[in-house]
């Protein structure tokens, strides 16, 4: 199956220049979500992983269904101000201006292993931020998956060079 089939290019979208992938249209398509939820999990079967994180938002869909593939436990990393309880928060760079993603600070224990799972890898600066995150709880990060790669960009060689290893299910060409 060609996943990048199930994946809608929407120019301009949420400014002008941005081509924004939008998995929506994967999601809606019983086969092609399966599909990629196989695909992200294939990786990591029956490797121990005691929790997978997902970002917020389309990383809560797409981690929800491979932690309970994987028989793991789900962890939000969320904008800042959605958790209730006590937080960790790392700020991170945007091309312009900053912004800060939390966890709980008790959502993961020392040494637990966490795969970290969003639908796209772009810049990785929020994939950076979220295993900054992880590692500042303590966590063994032991890898980041994302349905779709925008290699042009460098998020994906930016996560390997803090030794987390990169799967990806689909790759553009560009931004
Ligand atoms: P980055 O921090 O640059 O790797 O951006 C990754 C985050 O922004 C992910 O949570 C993506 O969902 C979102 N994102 C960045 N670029 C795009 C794009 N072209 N289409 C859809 N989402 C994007």
């Amino acid at each position: 199956m060609d996943l990048s089939a199930h994946i809608r290019s929407i120019p301009d979208y949420p400014k002008p220049g941005i081509l924004f992938r939008d998995i929506t249209t994967l999601l809606a398509d019983a086969r092609a979500f399966r599909r990629a939820v196989d695909e992200l999990v294939q990786p990591f079967a029956g490797r121990r992983i005691a929790k997978v994180a997902g970002i917020e938002a389309r990383g809560f869909i797409l981690g929800g269904a491979v932690a309970h593939q994987l028989s793991a436990g789900f962890l939000p990393v969320r904008k800042k101000g959605k958790l209730p309880a006590e937080t960790l928060r790392q700020t991170y760079a945007l091309e312009y201006g900053t912004d800060e993603v939390e966890i709980h600070a008790d959502a993961v224990a020392p040494g637990e292993t966490v795969l970290l799972i969003d639908d796209l890898i772009a810049t990785g600066g929020t994939a950076e931020a979220a295993i900054t995150l992880l590692r500042r709880a303590n966590a063994d990060v032991v890898g980041a998956a994302f349905v779709i790669d925008l290699p042009d960009l460098g998020g994906s060689k930016r996560i390997e060079a803090m030794n987390v290893p990169v799967q990806s299910l689909v790759s553009f060409p560009g931004h």
